[in-house]
């Protein structure tokens, strides 16, 4: 077939002269004597893969290659490339190579999640083109970001005309290639909007085919009740929904998982397509406003600074927070650790009780507590938060429906003791979960990395060895495969993964980066590009074509949204969006670096 239309070609075309001269190989690449996983969950079979101009263009037994390159990789797994819908990898233009992704068999990332973004999506994407990245790239557009714009951090609902402009946001957001409309309802101002907003934002991403991605307003002693409220969006605003890194966070619901993916699974089976995405690890990461109540986290720093220096108010605050952990099933803070606190490094590491002892003179609850304000109001902090259960972790991993996502950011290797999860999440489900404690099977462990999170993404032609699709493919070692980072020294690469190849290109060869930045932006729809017009267009088509049937409102009206909302971020951005992680519960620094 492809020696046919090769010569169809040759006929056709005046430079093919060129090419009959000095002949192309038949493939760029050939992965030879693998075992292959294709990602769909069956088992694996013995296959050669072929690529050619970044696709996969032959599977099966490849004898004699003509190939610029062949790889032999006798002995080893060759799956699809990981695809990781929930990350923080929004900077990635400043960290091209993207290496703790790429390392551990990442080849594509989602940006934007937990309710931040960038505030201009179309030129963020744009500059990420430009830039040139390792991994492929996609992102939501978060609510915090759009709701900041316009509203700043207050507590209350949006007017009639501060609700069009942020409909207009993510109507033009969506248009610039955004997948989807992502919630932070734990973070300030997101934890403010009640769901008659969330819907109707929700209904921008679904009349341009996005989804609805929520870190939910609470993952433990009210999760069911926010389960329940991500349901709802997706049911109203009619489109899929992404439960963002589901978890049980407080010891006292350990096991309420059981009841939480039954709520999924009759979602499910009444119409509504709820998904969710996990990190492998009984931890989590998060700011450290994200323990404040959320009254006390509303207009910005100075604000947050007023109430923590009134001893009235800070004690009714730190009543609060004790309410809080307590029903969760903590005695005190020592279960979270700091990543990153700017102010002093020599914090990182050091849990609230250590870092109690060395602040205040004592490691009691109540020093703990003095200990975080002491931290707030200095900008806060970055932490891990040990709270999860393993039977939890495990009952979650099983489910069909749950992607593996690493919720981590683009890091910097040496800087702040982060989360492990965003060196070792995709090979720490391969080595601790699948190989060593059989929780799935591979080829189950490979389906969450690959074609589940391409399909609820709505990334066409990824996620499977597939003739025609995209040439992202990871070979790994299923023997040796697995995380080397911890708690303790996070930065530290995967092992048994010797290549990854992003459309059709060696970013990782002999377990080493190469430089290669062949990623590309992913859409919805499409590969290769933000095509704003086109995107335009189809909004425009489908704009009046509600899941409901009814039309929501024409596209004019939206239009002038986004433009009205546009001019009134552009005052705001210098005042401040200037810096995002701001978005974040009442953070100065970048406390919320690695969220959820
Ligand atoms: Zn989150």
């Amino acid at each position: 077939m492809i020696r046919t239309s090769r010569m169809v070609l040759a006929c056709l075309s005046a430079s093919a002269i060129t090419l009959a001269a000095q002949p192309r190989p038949d493939f760029d690449l050939v992965i030879r004597g693998g075992m292959l996983i294709d990602g769909s969950g069956v088992k694996p079979v013995r296959a050669d893969i072929g690529v050619r101009d970044g696709r996969i263009v032959r599977v099966g037994v490849i004898r004699n290659p003509k190939a610029a390159e062949a790889i032999d990789v006798t002995g080893l797994m060759v799956s699809p490339g990981f695809i990781d819908v929930h990350t923080h990898a929004d900077d990635i233009a400043e960290h091209p190579r993207a290496e703790n992704f790429v390392r551990m068999g990442v080849t594509a990332v989602v940006a934007g999640n937990c309710g931040s973004s960038a505030a201009d999506i179309g030129e963020s994407l744009a500059t990420i083109k430009q830039t040139g990245v390792a991994v492929n790239y996609a992102t939501l557009v978060g609510h915090n970001t759009v709701r900041r714009a316009v509203m700043g951090t207050v507590q209350r609902p949006p007017d009639a005309a501060e609700l069009t402009k942020m409909r207009g946001l993510v109507w033009k957001a969506m248009a610039d290639g955004a997948v989807g409309f992502s919630t932070g309802l734990q973070y300030i101002p997101g934890a403010y909007a009640d769901i008659v907003e969330i819907i109707t934002l929700a209904r921008e991403a679904a009349a341009a085919g996005g989804l609805y991605a929520s870190h939910m307003r609470n993952e433990g002693t009210e999760v069911e009740k926010a389960v329940d409220e991500a349901i709802r969006v997706g049911r109203s605003a009619g489109c899929p929904v992404q439960i963002s890194h589901l978890k049980i966070d407080s010891p006292s619901r350990w096991g309420v998982s059981a009841k939480i993916l039954e709520m999924i699974d009759a979602a499910r089976a009444s119409g509504v397509d709820v998904k969710a995405d996990q990190y492998a690890y009984t931890a989590g990461s998060s700011g450290l406003g994200i323990r404040f109540p959320a009254w006390a986290l509303e207009g910005g720093e100075a604000k947050i600074a007023e109430r923590l220096n009134d001893p009235p108010t800070w004690a009714r605050i730190k009543a609060e927070m004790k309410d809080l952990y307590t029903q969760r099933g903590f005695t005190d803070l020592a279960w979270a650790v700091v990543a990153t606190y700017r102010p002093d490094p020599s914090l990182n590491g050091l849990s609230m009780k250590q870092v109690a002892a060395k602040l205040e003179g004592s490691d009691s609850a109540d020093a703990q507590l003095e200990a975080a304000r002491t931290m707030m109001l200095k900008g806060g902090a970055s932490m891990v938060y040990h709270f999860m259960g393993e039977d939890d972790i495990a009952r979650i991993m099983k489910h069909p429906m749950v992607s593996v996502a690493s919720d981590s950011g683009v890091l910097t290797p040496g800087e702040g003791v982060p989360h492990p999860r965003g060196y070792g999440n995709n090979v720490r489900v391969l080595g601790l979960y699948v190989r060593e404690r059989r929780v799935i099977p591979l080829e189950e462990a490979i389906r969450k990395m690959t074609s589940l999170p391409a399909q609820q993404f709505k990334f066409a032609n990824r996620g499977l060895i597939k003739e025609g699709y995209a040439a992202d493919l990871v070979v790994f070692d299923p023997v040796t495969v697995g995380d080397t980072a911890t708690y303790d020294a996070p930065h530290a690469y995967a092992t048994g993964i010797p290549y990854v190849i992003v459309n059709g290109v060696v970013v990782v060869r002999k377990g080493e980066h190469t430089g290669a930045r062949p990623g590309e932006i992913l859409t919805i729809t499409k590969t290769g590009g933000t095509r704003n017009e086109e995107r335009v267009g189809r909004v425009d088509r489908v704009i009046g074509r509600s899941a409901e049937g009814v039309s929501i409102w024409p596209s004019p009206i939206m239009r002038v949204g986004a433009e009205l909302a546009r001019r009134e971020t552009v005052v705001r951005v210098g005042a401040d969006l200037g810096r995002p992680e701001q978005q974040f519960v009442g953070a100065t620094h970048r406390e919320a670096d690695r969220v959820g």
